[in-house]
């Protein structure tokens, strides 16, 4: 993720990554009280380098941040302007970026009276890579709304989601997928989910999930395009009647699944609705029209 040229956004200046560092006391360390962003930035049609909704993640990690009372004074617009400054002091153009807001040393159980922020970014491809994915239902839950605030990108959280992947990699799938508290599909591990059936799209609806911003990309492309897409909450039974599926997020993109435990989706990918809308996601996040069939790479 870095080397000794590496240049990260700490506090306000542009720092070495290497030589940076942190306190041993502090309580985002201890406890996993912090809360972080997943970013991506394209190269666009124009060949300007353009990070995909910038504003929509940082007022996510704004929102992370008070739901679990992590001061924020940070203003935005700078930190999406010292983002765009770290992807040029490390010559990256397609490239993930991770904002964290963490906290000072504190060993009690009392809110953050204050908070540091870090940018950095590296070269990443499509994090559950580019084949189609076999996912497995996990035995672990997505953790109930009543005990966290689970749509809060917050550190913490991800101990769960490691877990869950873990366990899935481990009996040889490539992701998890967790159900919420009253036995719905929520989301992956790492990712949301949609399905195809007869001609529409179904996605789990808000209250158990990360609202993800890829997520919503999706339901404005299906929009755009024509395609029925409905919010629901479903079982695992029923997506197992699916014609096709993938799971989407900013560092997945948009993956196609084969296979849910036993299950293999019927629909050949080629020509599904899932595959256009994947095509569609990749012309949105490189500035070409949604319309436009298959980008050049
Ligand atoms: N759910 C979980 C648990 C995730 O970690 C992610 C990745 N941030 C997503 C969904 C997708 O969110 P987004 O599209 O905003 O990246």
């Amino acid at each position: 993720y870095y080397d000794h040229q590496t240049t990260i956004y700490l506090n306000g200046e542009f720092t070495r990554a290497a030589t940076a560092s942190t306190d041993l006391y502090g309580q985002s360390l201890h406890y996993g009280y912090a809360a972080f962003e997943g970013i991506r930035a394209y190269k666009t049609v124009g060949s300007d380098v353009r990070i995909f909704k910038a504003e929509a993640h940082y007022e996510r990690l704004k929102r992370s941040c008070e739901l679990i009372h992590i001061p924020y004074p940070f203003d935005n617009n700078e930190l999406i302007e010292a983002s765009y400054k770290v992807l040029e002091l490390n010559n990256l153009q397609e490239a993930y970026i991770r904002p964290l807001v963490y906290c000072p040393p504190g060993m009690t159980l009392k809110a953050a009276a204050a908070s540091h922020i870090f940018i950095c970014a590296w070269n990443w491809g499509a994090y559950l890579g580019d084949k189609m994915l076999r996912l497995m239902t996990s035995s672990y839950e997505r953790p109930n709304p009543k005990a966290f605030e689970i749509e809060s990108k917050s550190s913490g959280l991800y101990i769960n989601s490691i877990l869950a992947s873990e366990e899935a990699r481990r009996k040889g799938f490539d992701e998890a997928l967790l159900l919420d508290a009253h036995g719905f599909v929520a989301e992956a591990a790492s990712a949301n989910l949609f399905f195809e059936k007869n001609g529409k799209m179904y996605t789990p609806a808000l209250g158990n999930i990360l609202p993800g911003i890829t997520r919503a990309t999706v339901i404005e492309l299906c929009r755009e395009m024509n395609i029925p897409v409905e919010e629901k909450l479903f079982t695992i039974n029923e997506l197992k009647t699916a014609d096709a599926a993938f799971v989407c997020g900013t560092g997945a993109e948009i993956a196609g699944l084969k296979a849910l435990d036993e299950y293999e989706f019927p629909l050949p990918w080629e020509g599904s609705l899932c595959q256009k809308l994947q095509q569609a996601y990749k012309n949105r996040v490189t500035g070409r029209p949604v319309s436009a069939g298959a980008t050049l790479v």
